[in-house]
């Protein structure tokens, strides 16, 4: 049968255990969403060192907007001092392009000035096979007329910016209300490089202008920006120390159709994070008509990095506390069998007490009872103790009372007997597996062993020294004879010694009818 102790100590095993596998799971999850919520603030940082640095790519338009309005005709030199300029102190800044409004009235003359500069017989447009050809007549034309640096040919020079019908629409749009529009950004490949190009346009006035209809008259032309926006973002990152490069880190902007070629990303570090839960979006101030996403996803080593001991320490403290009220359970369980024990012994003599002699025979017994076999009390009395006490005091009386008690344990050696303390001065010895002539040699030689003690006791004048005297009484139990039963019969044989003159021995000799309770030898 296991012991409440038993049961405390795999209850406290498995809680221990239930509870540091909880305690770590939680606080490694919870550590988790502060790191990946560090992670989104560093992307919300570095969403606004883009947006600075885009608005002050795109500032420039409105500088060479400045700068016509002190200059008011586009000269081929102005523009490209302007425009190198801007390239020099713009890493994103990949050219710059001059288209004037060129009205159908004045094409010939248009062709003939592009004819003269480079060479090029036409204004042109793009077919949707991408070819270059003629641009069917229009009411009006936005060629491109200067480009810095010259050797780029991405817009060629004579190439009509309004020649698709869905351009024209926005160019118009932007002129109205004087705006700058962005259009659909091109993929360029440059020494195995490719990146995307933007193209914001600014239209430019000959007059400022109030109404939309007083814009469209006095519109001249647009200033185009060509944005290497890899190059701005690569920049941006370059900055942004806190940035941890093991980090995906991508830039898209919100044109359906393209948006998957136009993601510009950083595959620094691989192995990121999968789980999309983990993806974080910043959205960043429009600039232009163009809205940008920056969409970021940790890598495992960002989280590796971040990560505390934290976790595992609480879950081993938590199997260490288990551990240790554990030891303590081991340290009551003894404590607690020490005191079982200790109730069980008398204080005074430090044999087995009466409780201790009572529990052995109710295990014996029923034993004896089972297997049809014999078992002996003997029960013995101090010759004359009240005398002894009166004579020599009670401490004394008390060690006398000890040392017959040792002698008497001397005299027993079989595994399953028992001597008790029973009364005051009164001692009781079962004897398993003994018949009445066995248990006479025992009460013999106990009687014996405490006489040669030899404690000086006038008060027992025939021996002048401590006696005991003993009764032995033995049964086979059957159905019918209860163990008081024997106790009493060995009680009757102590009472006969006493009369006998005390330092002897009487054994009780059934009656006629309790004769078949004897043992048959
Ligand atoms: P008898 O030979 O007939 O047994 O005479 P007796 O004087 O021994 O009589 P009885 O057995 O009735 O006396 C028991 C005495 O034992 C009474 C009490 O003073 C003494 N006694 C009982 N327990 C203790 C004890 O723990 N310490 C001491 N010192 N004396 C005890
Ligand atoms: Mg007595
Ligand atoms: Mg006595």
């Amino acid at each position: 049968m296991l012991s409440h102790f038993t049961y405390l100590r795999v209850l406290n095993l498995l809680l221990g255990i239930a509870l540091a596998a909880t305690s770590f799971y939680l606080s490694f999850r919870h550590e988790r969403d502060q790191i990946f919520q560090r992670y989104t603030s560093e992307v919300d940082a570095l969403a606004s060192s883009l947006e600075l640095e885009l608005g002050r790519n795109i500032a420039l338009l409105m500088s060479f907007r400045s700068f016509h309005e002190a200059f008011p005709q586009v000269s081929e030199s102005g523009f490209s001092i302007f425009s190198r300029n801007a390239r020099e102190f713009n890493g994103g800044v990949y050219g710059m392009k001059w288209a004037p409004r060129v009205r159908e009235g004045e094409r010939a003359a248009f062709e003939a000035e592009l004819q003269a500069k480079y060479g090029i017989r036409q204004i042109t447009e793009i077919s949707p096979a991408g070819v270059q050809q003629p641009a069917p007549v229009s009411e009006e034309y936005y060629p491109i007329l200067y480009s810095e640096p010259a050797a780029r040919q991405e817009l060629p020079v004579g190439y009509d910016l309004a020649s698709r019908i869905s351009t024209r629409t926005a160019l118009e749009t932007a002129a109205s209300n004087n705006q700058a529009i962005a259009s659909t950004p091109i993929k360029v490949t440059e020494g195995g490089i490719s990146s995307f190009i933007y193209f914001i346009s600014l239209p430019l006035y000959s007059r400022n202008a109030e109404s939309e209809e007083e814009r469209w008259q006095n519109l001249k032309g647009f200033v185009v920006g060509l944005y290497d926006i890899d190059a701005i973002f690569d920049n941006v990152l370059d900055n942004a120390w806190s940035w941890d490069a093991s980090n995906r880190i991508s830039l898209e902007d919100n044109s359906g159709q393209i948006s998957a070629e136009t993601v510009i990303s950083l595959h620094k570090g691989d192995n990121v994070v999968e789980d999309e839960r983990f993806e974080y979006t910043k959205q960043l101030t429009p600039i232009a008509d163009l809205q940008w996403f920056l969409v970021g996803r940790p890598s495992h080593a960002y989280f590796q990095k971040h990560r505390t001991l934290f976790p595992y320490m609480l879950g081993v403290g938590i199997i260490m506390f288990s551990l240790m009220i554990e030891a303590y359970l081991g340290v009551l369980r003894r404590v607690d069998k020490e005191l079982q024990d200790a109730a069980l012994v008398d204080g005074l003599t430090r044999i087995p007490n009466r409780r201790k002699f009572f529990e052995h025979l109710n295990k014996e017994w029923p034993r004896a009872q089972r297997f049809f076999r014999p078992l002996t009390i003997i029960v013995s009395d101090v010759d004359n103790f009240k005398k002894y006490n009166d004579i020599y005091g009670h401490v004394r009386g008390d060690r006398c009372l000890h040392d017959v008690a040792q002698a008497l344990q001397k005299c027993i050696h079989r595994p399953g007997d028992v001597v008790a303390r029973y009364g005051g001065e009164e001692f009781a010895i079962i004897l398993p597996e003994t018949t009445l002539e066995a248990a006479r040699e025992v009460a013999d030689k106990c009687r014996q062993a405490v006489q040669d003690l030899a404690i000086e006791h006038t008060g027992n004048a025939k021996y002048g020294v401590v006696t005991i005297s003993m009764g032995v009484a033995c049964a086979v139990p059957e159905e019918g004879l209860h163990y008081g039963d024997l106790i009493e019969m060995a009680d009757q044989a102590l009472y006969e010694s006493k009369e006998k003159g005390r330092n002897c021995i009487s054994l009780y000799r059934m009656s006629a009818e309790q004769r078949h309770l004897q043992p048959k030898a």
